[in-house]
């Protein structure tokens, strides 16, 4: 095929985790949430679908930046809205990084991140984690042609973060924008929202679709100062929100109740899945998100994931070349836990 940009034909797409559609699976591989959302999104979805349709949408969905400010204290004018948090790395990447140009990431990390380099004609550098999940001293050098840089945190798959005074330092150092990508920091101890104040090079991602349960309905959105924002909404589609996504996500993040008690569930559980991996002499790394990653220091875990896919339970195998492969394994409801560690118990 000569039709397309040889970027594109040398590239593999990116590969999300299985989404068996039957139902049949306890699925612990999307790091989706277990619990249905808010009530408050099908009534807000309800009244925007009684309202009629008819209508493009707000550009800039004002009505949830108004209301998110509020929650984040921060300005209506300081947040992007997506079509998932996906939509907008592929809107920051757009906007930032040139054809040949250098954009920064992390391994093992979101594979994603790579694919948006790929899919721009950029190049990008994968710097890996020490044994630990800390960050090298090389991630904060300053490099030629270095545009962008991503850091996830909690990071996917190790669910480690990375402490906000360092993440501050990081901003600060770099010559370009650093994007934290804290799609899962609900579940965490920390975050770096108010960093954004304090260094303009910091964007802060956040997404709907793991803490407020809502993968199904897409969005995200993120954090800058005004005048990041204002050229990063130059790049995306116009309407790239939709009426019902703006409704129901608005409704979401006005229930700040669902959120907490959703949180205490998923951490409790949370909990009780690391010591079951522990008992089982998995090593499971500390989790600040809504799943763990194990790694067994006996045993080759990757006919564990067929033997747990042969009896239905669905968890993520991940092989990383050059670090190790383990078990991504999302925290579920109690039930599902429990249903895996027995599981696990059985086989090994
Ligand atoms: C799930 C995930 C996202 C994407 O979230 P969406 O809002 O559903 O697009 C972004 N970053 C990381 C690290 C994720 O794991």
């Amino acid at each position: 095929m000569t039709y397309f940009r040889p970027e594109i034909k040398a590239m593999a797409g990116y590969m999300p985790g299985e989404q068996p559609q039957s139902g049949e699976f306890i699925k612990l591989n999307t790091n989706e949430n277990p619990y249905p959302a808010s009530s408050a999104v099908a009534r807000a979805v309800e009244e925007t679908v009684r309202r009629g349709l008819q209508k493009y949408p707000d550009p800039t969905a004002r009505t949830f930046r108004t209301r998110a400010a509020e929650l984040l204290g921060v300005e209506p004018d300081w947040i992007l809205c997506g079509n998932g948090s996906d939509d907008i790395l592929t809107i920051v990447t757009r906007a930032i990084v040139g054809q040949g140009e250098l954009l920064r990431l992390l391994y093992p990390s979101y594979v994603l991140f790579r694919t948006l380099a790929q899919i721009q004609g950029a190049r990008s550098e994968e710097v890996h984690f020490q044994a630990d999940w800390s960050l090298p001293d090389q991630f904060a050098e300053a490099g030629d042609d270095l545009r962008l840089v991503f850091l996830p945190s909690p990071n996917s798959p190790s669910g480690t973060v990375v402490p906000p005074g360092e993440v501050l330092e990081l901003g600060r150092r770099l010559p370009c924008p650093l994007l934290v990508d804290e799609a899962y920091v609900d579940f965490a101890e920390t975050n770096c929202l108010e960093l954004v104040a304090r260094c303009e090079k910091i964007l802060v991602l956040r997404s709907l679709s793991k803490s407020y349960a809502l993968a199904g309905l897409r969005f995200g959105f993120l954090v800058g100062q005004p005048q990041m924002i204002e050229q990063l909404v130059k790049v995306k589609d116009s309407y790239n929100c939709d009426a019902l996504s703006i409704a129901a996500a608005t409704a979401a993040i006005g229930d700040q109740k669902w959120l907490a008690e959703n949180r205490a569930k998923i951490l409790a559980t949370r909990r009780r899945l690391i010591a079951g991996m522990r008992e089982l002499g998995f090593a499971t790394v500390d989790s600040q998100a809504n799943f763990t990653w194990n790694t067994h220091p006996r045993q080759p875990v990757k006919p564990l994931y067929e033997r747990l896919k042969h009896r239905r339970i669905l968890v993520r195998y991940m092989d990383y070349p050059g670090w190790g492969d383990g078990l991504r394994i999302t925290v579920g409801t109690n039930q599902q836990i429990d249903a895996c560690l027995d599981r696990l118990r059985a086989i090994i």
